[in-house]
């Protein structure tokens, strides 16, 4: 049975450094004509309402996306993110905030297209009402892994997965490499998301080990603390790890995470941006 949901930490720290990286990539990938494939395999349901019971039980959106929707001084990087998160709050109040598939939906142009899967019956249900009209995005109800396997490689030859899995579950940090073992061999160019919790120190570097030791090339660890391991209960930080990053994500980054820290942990936090596999050299 699925118990997390995603409405209680919408537009926390791990969202904005999500988002706001996925949100460079899609700025990438524009850059040609040519369409490109999205492919969400753990959407969520696509919006959140920040007022919701969800929302304010935790308060967690207010450390993440409140400290920054309005910042004046924001980074050029953070144009398109921001973008979206203020096109969905146009009164001047904070008071929803675009999961991954919504802020997605609005950096796309006519040409791309989108494919979604959630499991969890009620985020299902509320994602496929928000695409139900939409001719570019698809909605399944299924195993995001199992629907990723059946979709590789895209007929676009050109996409971006995310691969947003809960961890509820200790075997989702091997399965999420196998998945993406099994996904490179199917296609070898498609650009990767990864979103991974810091929770455990050790699990999350052994997850890490486990991509160095796999076959897959040019992989960007890019992850931020709010405080030090194991400082408080649960979650410390996040990261994403990037296979097949375009070019300038590695700079992007390098000049994101320094502002974020100051914004988010009033520098207090720590960040890395690294190559944990570089480019193939034949
Ligand atoms: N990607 C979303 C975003 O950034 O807005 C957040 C996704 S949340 C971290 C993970 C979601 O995966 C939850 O909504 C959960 O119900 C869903 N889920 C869990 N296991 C799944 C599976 N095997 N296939 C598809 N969805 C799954």
């Amino acid at each position: 049975m699925l118990s997390y949901r995603h409405g209680f930490h919408a537009g926390n720290h791990a969202d904005v450094l999500k988002h706001s990286l996925i949100a460079l990539v899609v700025q990438a990938l524009k850059q040609k004509d040519k369409p490109f494939v999205y492919i969400d395999t753990h959407a969520g349901a696509g919006k959140y309402a920040l007022k919701s019971q969800f929302s304010q039980k935790t308060g967690e959106y207010q450390q993440g996306i409140g400290r920054l929707w309005t910042n004046s001084q924001a980074l050029p990087e953070l144009k398109d993110y921001l973008g979206a998160i203020r096109a969905e709050n146009t009164g001047g109040e904070l008071l929803r905030y675009p999961g991954s598939p919504q802020l997605v939906r609005r950096l796309i142009r006519n040409q791309d297209r989108m494919l979604l899967s959630e499991l969890h019956g009620t985020d299902y249900d509320t994602l496929y009402q928000l695409f139900v009209q939409d001719k570019q995005v698809s909605v399944a109800k299924e195993d995001g892994l199992l629907m990723l396997e059946k979709k590789l490689p895209p007929i676009q030859k050109r996409g971006l997965i995310l691969i947003d899995p809960s961890y509820e579950i200790k075997s989702d940090y091997t399965k999420v490499v196998q998945t993406l073992e099994n996904a490179y061999r199917r296609f070898a160019t498609g650009i990767y998301a990864l979103w991974y919790p810091v929770i455990d120190r050790g699990v999350t570097e052994k997850m890490h080990q486990r991509f160095i030791a796999s076959a897959i090339p040019r992989q960007l660890r890019i992850e931020q603390s709010i405080c030090a391991d194991g400082a408080v209960r649960g979650m410390t930080g996040s990261g994403m790890l990037f296979i097949n990053p375009p070019w300038q994500l590695h700079d992007q980054a390098l000049t994101l995470l320094p502002w974020l820290n100051q914004v988010l942990t009033d520098g207090q936090g720590q960040w890395q941006v690294k190559w944990q596999v570089p480019e193939l050299i034949a």
